[in-house]
């Protein structure tokens, strides 16, 4: 009997291992796309943990952060002072308290 019973614990230590292996990623993950102001959907490739670590790798260190132009809501490069889809001139003021922002959303 005692073999099945840490058979059991052996198990359940593994299938815990596995969710956290999965589940950090993907958490970890959407929280740096909002971060990055960047889609979600990025996480979707946490389907499989190993595609979700390198998802969350890439958002973390490869993506720029993101700002949302305030007249057509296409979200653009967080230093880019013209909008790419609307011509947006942007102040610098503006620039800069997207960035202070970013920072805040960093901490
Ligand atoms: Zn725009």
């Amino acid at each position: 009997m005692e073999n099945i019973f840490e058979g059991v614990i052996g198990f359940i230590v593994v299938i815990l291992f596995i969710i956290i292996l999965w589940v950090v990623p993907i958490w970890l993950g959407l929280k740096w796309a909002k971060i990055k102001g960047v889609s979600k959907l990025w996480m979707l490739f946490g389907i499989h943990p190993f595609f979700g670590w390198i998802a969350f790798l890439i958002l973390r260190y490869g993506v720029e952060p993101r700002k949302q132009c305030y007249k057509c809501k296409e979200s653009i490069k967080m230093e880019a002072q013209i909008c790419r889809y609307c011509g947006n001139q942007m102040s610098q003021e503006e620039i800069n308290y997207a960035m202070k922002e970013y920072q805040d959303r960093k901490k």
